[in-house]
């Protein structure tokens, strides 16, 4: 066979796929010059609380934004701890240090990637505040154990579900697990924008209301509503306000909490509505991939992803396991076939957390991990004759 390149993501031919529908309501929106809040917004995270089966869906700017509007509206912040797992992509740390609280990292099983719950309890202290597991590569985390230790401690639970649309655990779907979820829209997660998106998903109307303020300076009617749920008073009292006469939302220059700039703007809603339809039909495209991965890889010395009995993986990223990473990775380009290695260094090594004061050998299973894994092609339009060749110069390598 030629040799052809091969991406790790190809997001050419999803778009291919839903190419005039993504035109013309992209065309649409500019022609509507509602370009914030807007109908498509309100619409999009109304059929995203739908297809999660959740109350409330806050879009905001992006996935890392979303995480710090969660843990603001939880009220954690300066001295709080939070525990996490080191294994993550840097945003689901960086979201606790963003708020002033600090990450507690607890080292993650060696079959699922995810933070191993029988590691949690001997970290937990005074100042814990929450536990923010993340379902890696999208596979879902032992949610029924993480959320007994944090009833017992009466701890909040944050998913970070930025890589995790979609799955489910125990026939439930992620993100309605807990307190309060996040997701991404980065173009290259299992449901992705043209540019930035993020989402932050929950059943309790409150948290939902101050989210809400915060994505928009603390402002307007939410940002009223915020205030008085944060002081104890009745939600619904109004300002008198008669003597503001801007027309779209007379209480927009009026600021009570300190928030962000963060939301969605309508093409990237518009064109989520559209992928949202499809997004259950891609996971599964990728699941059929990694079974076809997982059983044409069965005698080679790889270590292939495990699925959990209790879950639905919808493998984000298709992740292998070798003692000769490097030379396999090279080969394997020298052949056209994009890798990529997530994550090289685990989060409690990163310089960035000098401070903290881990060092190597802390986290011993993160670490193993960061020195064996990598990613091959995985995205839903996978062709059969790419998965063959892929498979085959795997098997050419020899390991
Ligand atoms: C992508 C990602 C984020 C951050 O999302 P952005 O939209 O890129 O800000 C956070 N956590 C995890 C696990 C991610 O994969």
């Amino acid at each position: 066979m030629k040799l052809k390149k091969i991406p790790l993501i190809d997001l050419k031919p999803q778009y291919q796929s839903i190419e005039k529908t993504l035109n013309e309501v992209t065309l649409n929106v500019l022609s509507s010059s509602s370009y914030i809040i807007g109908e498509n917004v309100k619409e999009f995270e109304k059929e995203f609380s739908k297809y999660l089966g959740v109350n409330n869906s806050i879009s905001v700017g992006n996935g890392t934004d979303a995480l710090i509007i969660a843990l603001k509206a939880l009220g954690i912040g300066q001295g709080d701890e939070v525990i996490t797992t080191p294994y993550t992509f840097f945003a689901t740390a960086e979201s606790i240090s963003f708020v002033g609280a600090t990450p507690v990292f607890v080292d993650v099983k060696l079959d699922t990637f995810n933070i191993d719950p029988n590691k949690i309890e001997e970290k937990i202290t005074s100042k814990t505040k929450a536990i923010m597991p993340v379902h890696i590569f999208g596979q879902p985390c032992d949610m029924d154990v993480i959320n007994a230790i944090a009833k017992k401690h009466n701890l909040y639970v944050i998913e970070d579900a930025a890589q995790a649309i979609g799955s489910e655990y125990k026939g439930q779907k992620i993100g309605t697990l807990s307190d309060i979820a996040t997701f991404s829209f980065f173009p290259t997660k299992n449901l992705g924008c043209a540019g930035d998106g993020g989402m932050i998903v929950t059943n309790n109307d409150s948290l939902a209301t101050i989210c809400k303020a915060l994505r928009a300076h603390g402002s307007g009617e939410n940002g009223q509503k915020a205030y008085n749920i944060l002081n104890n008073t009745d939600e619904n009292i109004t300002e008198d306000n008669s003597n503001d006469n801007t027309v779209y939302n007379s209480l927009k220059y009026y600021n009570y909490l300190i928030g962000h700039n963060s939301r969605l703007d309508e093409i990237q809603a518009a064109i989520l509505r559209v992928k949202l339809r499809e997004i259950d039909k891609w996971n599964n495209a990728r699941r059929e991939n990694a079974r076809f991965y997982n059983e044409n890889l069965k005698d080679t010395n790889l270590v292939t992803p495990f699925e959990d009995k209790d879950v639905k993986h919808v493998y984000h990223l298709y992740i292998l396991q070798s003692e000769k990473r490097a030379e396999l990775v090279s080969y394997l380009s020298n052949k056209g076939i994009s890798t990529g290695v997530y994550y090289p260094v685990p989060l409690h090594l990163q310089k960035a957390y000098k401070d903290l004061g881990y060092k190597e050998g802390d986290l011993p299973n993160a670490e193993y991990l960061s020195y064996r894994t990598f990613a091959i092609p995985m995205f839903a339009e996978l062709t059969d004759e790419e998965k063959q060749y892929i498979i085959e110069s795997i098997k050419g390598f020899g390991e």
